[in-house]
């Protein structure tokens, strides 16, 4: 059986670890190419752009793709989508893995946003924020010229970005320990997250539950309508075994 894995994240590492070490199948892996140095799943890769959902499901064709799995970010709304329509354009079985995502414990000030766009609106009332949603949706910041920003993302932002802020190009997982430093070497007064999910990232929630500093937390895109989901890499991998 011959799967495409929709990468870029750790669950889509694992399951490619856990498929291509199984006999009957092959697994072929996709990265965007965002990052410069992304760390690379076991197995076949491939990196870049399919050209649309209509170069996705040529693809699909012409690699004799059996079954998909999305295991893209929660917030890489764009692929899923034209996954979930070439799959079903090419009748090829599809599923969306999806990690559930945070919830506000006691002692959190979350605010929940619906997109980057509210999430700036809320940033723009505090004087020191820390911006942890990736270099990618940092543009959505950049006509505020009131708060200093602390921005943290692997690579540098390519587009535009707010006056005042210091770059921090760093990869996680980073200890609670080392998010409460942090929040208090700058002295951030608000955070802005989106809902990724999963234990990797979540140490900075914790650490601003701890400095009792407000989060803004932005909203999932939703998962694309007709596809079947799976919130973990295991319940993915039955998925696939069972087909
Ligand atoms: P996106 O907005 O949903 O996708 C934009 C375009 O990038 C897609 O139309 C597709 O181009 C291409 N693309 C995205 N993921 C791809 C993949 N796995 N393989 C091949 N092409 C892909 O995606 P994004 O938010 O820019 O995220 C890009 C990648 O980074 C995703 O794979 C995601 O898993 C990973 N990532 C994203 C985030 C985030 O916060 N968004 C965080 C961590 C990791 P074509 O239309 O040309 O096919």
């Amino acid at each position: 059986m011959k799967v495409l894995i929709l990468g870029g994240t750790r669950e889509a590492r694992q399951l490619a670890d856990i498929a291509s070490g199984e006999r009957g199948f092959e697994i072929v892996s996709s990265l965007a190419g965002r990052v410069r140095e992304p760390v690379l799943p076991a197995g076949a890769v491939r990196i870049g752009g399919f050209g649309g959902t209509e170069g996705l499901r040529n693809w699909l064709a012409d690699n004799a793709i059996d079954a998909v799995v999305d295991a893209t970010h929660p917030f890489a709304g764009t692929i899923s989508s034209h996954a979930a329509e070439a799959a079903r354009a090419g009748g090829v079985p599809i599923v969306h893995l999806r990690r559930p995502g945070w919830s506000e414990q006691p002692g959190d000030r979350w605010s929940r946003v619906p997109d980057l766009a509210s999430a700036a609106g809320a940033a723009a009332e505090f004087d020191r924020v820390f911006l942890t949603i990736g270099r990618q949706g940092v543009a959505a910041f950049a006509g505020l010229d009131e708060p200093w920003f602390l921005i943290r993302a692997i690579d540098p932002p390519t587009g535009p970005v707010p006056p005042h802020h210091l770059l921090l190009l760093a990869r996680g997982p980073f200890t609670v320990a080392q998010e409460v430093d942090l929040l208090r070497e700058h002295r951030i007064s608000a955070m802005v997250t989106k809902d990724s999910g999963g234990d990797l990232t979540a140490a900075k929630l914790t650490a601003a539950r701890t400095c009792g500093i407000p989060v803004v937390v932005v909203d999932r895109p939703p998962v694309p309508e007709g596809g079947e989901c799976a919130e973990s890499v295991a319940a993915a991998w039955e998925w696939l075994t069972a087909l």
